[in-house]
């Protein structure tokens, strides 16, 4: 279920802090340490899934659950409403992909801009 190895895993359990933004069973959610913009924050499985490259049939539910719930944190965590507001989600993945951390993560990205990066 966990990867000693893996630093998201370690802050899902609590050895490494975070700045957490919801859980449940089977979801965390936390601040990225290195925002790119006003609100960004990271949805995760608690289960350890390298990428969305791992997903399946059996993820229907946890992906769909992972979705519909990023855009309540984001009106909850500072983004504004549709249409003027809005936010960004996305889900490096792989190397070409430009994933470094190798546990499924879902980047929830909004706020005025100018942003950062993106
Ligand atoms: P990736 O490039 O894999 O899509 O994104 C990984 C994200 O995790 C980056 O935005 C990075 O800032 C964030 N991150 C890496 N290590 C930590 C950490 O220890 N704590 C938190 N809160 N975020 C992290
Ligand atoms: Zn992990």
């Amino acid at each position: 279920m966990h990867d000693d190895h893996c630093i998201f895993c370690k802050i899902i359990t609590g050895k490494i802090p975070s700045k957490k933004v919801y859980e449940d069973e089977e979801i965390f959610a936390f601040h990225d340490i290195a925002p790119w913009a006003p609100v960004h924050f990271l949805l995760v499985p608690k289960t350890h899934i390298p990428s969305m490259a791992h997903v399946g049939p059996e993820h229907v539910g946890l992906l769909g659950r992972m979705m519909t719930l990023a855009p309540k944190l984001a009106l909850e965590n500072g983004c504004r409403p549709y249409p003027q507001g809005g936010f960004r989600i996305v889900a490096n993945t792989g190397a070409e992909g430009g994933q470094e951390v190798q546990h499924l993560h879902v980047h929830v990205m909004g706020g005025p801009r100018p942003w950062l990066r993106g």
